[in-house]
């Protein structure tokens, strides 16, 4: 199987996280999640989490500087040599095109975009009603996506907890941001001939499914 080099893209809430861990599981690649990295980052208190922390707090993005950096130094890293899954970056044009240059220095190419395309109300009822496991990480959801274990982690048996920037006003200025400021990615992929986009409003295991059709296809023909 050739290698996958793989972007999720997608609106706050769009499910790339939660596709994100079946997938990596799957095809055996590292998820490099830049929320994910900022957040332990915040948690251990580290110079990059404490540099971070208020602009995730107010849902403004962490500046491309500081994010280009991290994830230049994550895909250095051996285990993203055969292949990786990013989710939530890049998340504006300068980090595109950041990325298209580690990757050109590297010698790799993008397997494929995958666009989980979800609407505006119901991302926010995604992002109000979602839960995260302080152990493992997985994700749920208080309605679409219930803990079997009910406020422990289905997975762990971890405390859930709801994000700070999950809060109402918080995640509709994620939105206005990611409208603002990702949208162009699209137009930027499409013109790539990289972008394939999937209704994220469909049940979580048929988003799999999809993707999973995608990146086969996307296979047989790159190999
Ligand atoms: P992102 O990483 O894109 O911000 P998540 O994967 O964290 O999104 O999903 C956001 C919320 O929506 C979570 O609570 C998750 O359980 C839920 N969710 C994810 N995919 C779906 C889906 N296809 N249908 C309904 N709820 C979903
Ligand atoms: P979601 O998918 O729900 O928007 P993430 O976990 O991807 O959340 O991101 C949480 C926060 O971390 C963002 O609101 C932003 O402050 C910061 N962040 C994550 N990825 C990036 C990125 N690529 N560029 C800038 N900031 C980022
Ligand atoms: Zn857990």
């Amino acid at each position: 199987m050739s290698e996958m080099n793989i972007i999720l893209l997608g609106a706050p809430g769009a499910g790339k996280g939660t596709q994100a861990a079946v997938l990596c599981k799957e095809f055996g690649v590292p998820h490099i999640s830049t929320g994910d990295m900022f957040r332990q980052a915040v948690q251990a208190q580290t110079p990059l989490g404490l540099s971070a922390k208020s602009f995730m707090d107010s849902g403004a993005l962490v500046p491309d500087h500081v994010t280009i950096g991290i994830v230049a130094d994550r895909l250095a890293a051996d285990d993203a040599a055969r292949g990786f899954l990013l989710d939530g970056f890049p998340r504006t044009l300068t980090q595109a095109e950041a990325l298209d240059d580690v990757l050109c220095r590297r010698k790799k190419e993008l397997t494929a975009v995958l666009n989980i395309d979800v609407p505006e109300d119901e991302l926010i009822r995604r992002l109000t009603g979602r839960q995260v496991c302080k152990v493992c990480g997985a994700t749920y959801h208080r309605v679409f996506h219930p803990s079997p274990q009910g406020e422990r982690c289905g997975v762990c048996g971890g405390a859930l907890y709801q994000r700070v920037d999950d809060s109402e006003a918080t995640a509709r200025s994620r939105l206005l941001v990611y409208s603002r400021q990702t949208t162009p990615l699209i137009a930027h992929y499409t013109q790539r001939g990289l972008l394939k986009n999937i209704d994220g409003l469909l049940p979580i295991d048929v988003v799999t499914e999809k993707l999973r059709e995608l990146l086969a296809g996307m296979n047989s023909r790159g190999a």
